[in-house]
């Protein structure tokens, strides 16, 4: 590798945003495009607010990764004078009769030195009389973590890239011939060429478009609806002043963010399903949530938090997870080109590692290392035609 290598990252969301950044800082020439702009309403890291946290279950390196991703997030709101991560602390509730999840995230956590606390029911009622812990047996409470600003952070990445002597250029990659080997050159919807010694395309839910042959279907943008709801004029119980993130694992997963007193998050009561919704065009798609999912929502919604029964639905948000089959990221060379990569499949929680992603590509490419099996395309090899 030369010592001033020019990189072109493609995709300025929290994947390619953060690598862009650490490269440029390692003394790499960077150029970063984006078809729409950082953190956009059609990209997978737009909106407002993304959950930050530890708890992963058994055997995953998420737990680890999110320990950096949180030095890291710190690091960068102290010298950028800017804050990112609102840390409400985020609670896991666990219920009676399921609670492996939980129960084997505790090692995981305590290894990463991610500090926690394990509530009892009789601690979580006293502590937050405004949510109903029926079913629930206790809880992982996560006191650093909470939410993260994701447009915001995401937009705040890009100025501090260009600040730095980054270019940064509003410009789609064309989709055409990106699988062609060798691999100099990527035309751009301006027309324009942009040569460069290494390509790091980090394109989320439009991965498997732009790379059909290797990526395809490895990559399944789904849809998934939020929702925003009113909480009563005045009543503070249900703002981050006074309610942590909480997820709750029933047959569904739910999670949910509290409403904000400042700034960007303050548009409600953030209530989701995770459950992995039907293909999305994230070019095409319309951003209409279902009528199915809102009343699913709002049925979790009356029994969990009993006084937001009848809360009147405020905004809806549809915004899509860059799916792999196994929810593990794609970390890797293009098999037929040394100088691309690949970089995506977030699968619904990337975000929180963007600054760690970032730093680990950073690593990868300017040292010409290899990722670790796990995040390596030759694992769905059974998959692939
Ligand atoms: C509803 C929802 C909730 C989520 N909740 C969480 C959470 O709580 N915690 C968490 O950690 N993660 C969460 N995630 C996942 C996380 O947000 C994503 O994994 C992450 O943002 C993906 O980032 P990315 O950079 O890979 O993709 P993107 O943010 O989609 O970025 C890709 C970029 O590439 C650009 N692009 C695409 N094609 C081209 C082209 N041809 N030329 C130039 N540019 C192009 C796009 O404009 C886009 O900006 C959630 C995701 C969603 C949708």
């Amino acid at each position: 590798m030369k010592s001033k290598p020019h990189i072109a990252v493609i995709g300025a969301g929290a994947f390619g945003g953060w690598t862009a950044l650490h490269l440029l800082e390692r003394g790499a020439r960077v150029t970063l495009l984006d078809a729409w702009g950082p953190g956009n309403s059609r990209a997978s890291s737009g909106g407002e607010t993304r959950v930050m946290r530890g708890t992963y279950g058994a055997d995953q390196p998420y737990a680890e990764m999110a320990a950096r991703a949180l030095t890291l997030w710190a690091k960068y709101e102290r010298r950028w004078k800017r804050q990112f991560l609102h840390r409400t602390g985020v609670l896991w509730m666990a219920p009676a009769n399921d609670d492996v999840f939980e129960s084997d995230s505790i090692k995981p956590l305590r290894a990463a030195k991610i500090k926690f606390q394990e509530l009892s029911q009789p601690q979580l009622k006293k502590r937050w009389p405004q949510v109903n812990f029926k079913g629930i047996e206790w809880a992982i409470f996560e006191p650093e973590c909470g939410y993260l600003d994701a447009r915001t952070s995401c937009q705040g990445v890009v100025e501090e890239f260009v600040r730095q002597g980054g270019k940064y250029r509003q410009v789609a990659a064309v989709a055409d011939g990106l699988e062609a080997a060798p691999f100099r050159s990527l035309t751009l919807s301006d027309g324009s060429q942009l040569k460069a010694d290494v390509f790091v395309f980090a394109c989320g839910p439009w991965l498997g478009k732009l790379f059909p042959q290797t990526i395809g279907d490895l990559v399944q943008p789904t849809k998934q609806d939020i929702f925003f709801f009113g909480t009563p004029a005045g009543d503070n119980r249900f703002t981050d002043q006074h309610l942590p993130v909480w997820g709750d694992h029933r047959d569904h997963f739910f999670y949910g963010i509290p409403g904000a007193l400042s700034g960007d998050a303050r548009r409600g009561f953030k209530v989701a399903d995770d459950t992995r919704g039907p293909a999305f065009d994230p070019t095409s798609g319309e951003r209409i949530a279902s009528p199915e999912t809102l009343r699913f929502v709002r049925e979790y919604l009356a029994h969990r938090f009993p006084a937001l029964k009848d809360a009147p639905l405020l905004e809806t948000r549809v915004c899509q997870y860059e799916q792999t089959p196994d929810s593990h990221f794609i970390i890797d060379r293009h098999p037929q080109n040394e100088n691309v990569w690949l970089l995506g499949g977030g699968s619904g929680h990337g975000f929180k590692h963007g600054p760690a992603v970032g730093e680990m590509m950073a690593d990868l490419i300017l040292k010409e290392g290899e990722p670790a099996a796990m995040w390596r395309l030759a694992r769905f090899k059974n998959m692939m035609s």
